[in-house]
């Protein structure tokens, strides 16, 4: 999709503020670190020394290659006592790691000269509001929409009451906005094994997520067709070993931030069924389970503020 000028100007001022907050914040750190925590600049030196010693391998011939390993387990040695050092003292173990929003393209919107996936989706975002914001769509609600504007007589050819018609679309509408909310809160819209799908219209599963990436599959699913339907016979038998200890049962570093990108995937798909911008109680409420989940096994405060700073910035 091509995007206009000012679009694209956008987009790398956003880029470019997000990676100087982010260099802005780890700076800041740096230098709480280093005043709390002196040994930490010790051993920073040491690792800038491996990284100038690289230097002398040049002119070495065959002897370079064991060189440089040898510095490479030295700094690879270096960085773990830091992160070591740091959890020692009660911070997270990448504390000093600049937090950037994209940690994969380090928020230049571009990875190995390709495109970043998040440039892309700023790009979308960038261009939905602009385009909102002349169209006014955003108002559109079921709560604005106002059927009084339709006659109520029947057309004389077709025997329709376009008011009448326009109300049962209306109520369609709202009871298939309820009726996800249901299949999301009990959680049936989780998994994929228990649907059928038609193959042209199904998109592709998101591989960079362990967690969430089946329901994000069914969610995309359901923007791109026109009909759903939901029987209530059990045509497949799903069996959970009880001691599973799958990607998914496991805890993880990462849950929050996996949760974080369901929630706002879900809200933005019951958004376009609605036109509401504000997130479902029923949404916020998963999340917020999620939320106190992950806190359940934190027993640093610490922790769960740079965790909060994290999920509050994306
Ligand atoms: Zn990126």
């Amino acid at each position: 999709m091509g995007y206009g000028k000012e679009t694209l100007l956008k987009a790398t001022q956003i880029l470019e503020s997000r990676r100087s907050k982010a260099q802005r914040i780890q700076l800041a750190r740096h230098m709480e670190i280093t005043e709390k925590i002196p040994e930490i600049a010790t051993y920073e030196a040491k690792l800038a020394e491996t990284g100038l010693a690289v230097v002398k391998a040049f002119g070495m011939g065959k002897d370079a290659q064991a060189y440089i390993e040898k510095l490479a387990s030295i700094n690879a040695e270096l960085q773990n006592i830091i992160r070591q050092t740091l959890k020692a003292n009660g911070y997270p173990e990448n504390y000093l790691e600049t937090p950037y929003h994209c940690p994969k393209c380090e928020d230049t919107g571009f990875c190995s000269g390709y495109i970043c996936d998040c440039r892309t989706e700023l790009l979308k975002t960038i261009a939905k509001t602009d385009l909102a914001s002349v169209s006014q769509s955003a108002n559109c609600t079921f709560e604005n929409f106002n059927i009084d504007y339709y006659p109520l007589p029947a057309d004389e050819s077709t025997g329709v009451s376009a008011k009448k018609r326009m109300n049962e679309i209306l109520e369609y509408c709202k009871n298939y906005a309820e009726d996800f909310l249901k299949l999301y809160q009990e959680g049936f819209l989780n998994m994929p094994w228990n649907k059928l799908f038609r193959k042209e219209l199904a998109g592709r599963f998101d591989t960079s997520l362990s967690l969430g990436e089946d329901l994000l599959f069914n969610i995309d699913y359901l923007g791109r067709c026109r009909h759903a339907a939901v029987i209530s016979d059990a045509l497949i038998h799903y069996i959970q070993e009880e001691k599973g200890n799958t990607l998914s049962t496991k805890k993880r570093d990462d849950k929050l931030e996996i949760a974080t990108k369901v929630c706002n995937g879900v809200q933005n798909y019951y958004e376009k069924l609605t036109g509401s911008q504000r997130m479902h109680p029923v949404i916020a409420g998963k999340f917020v389970m999620e939320f106190f989940d992950d806190c359940e096994r934190l027993d640093k405060a610490h922790e769960l503020r740079t965790r909060l700073e994290k999920c509050v910035q994306s």
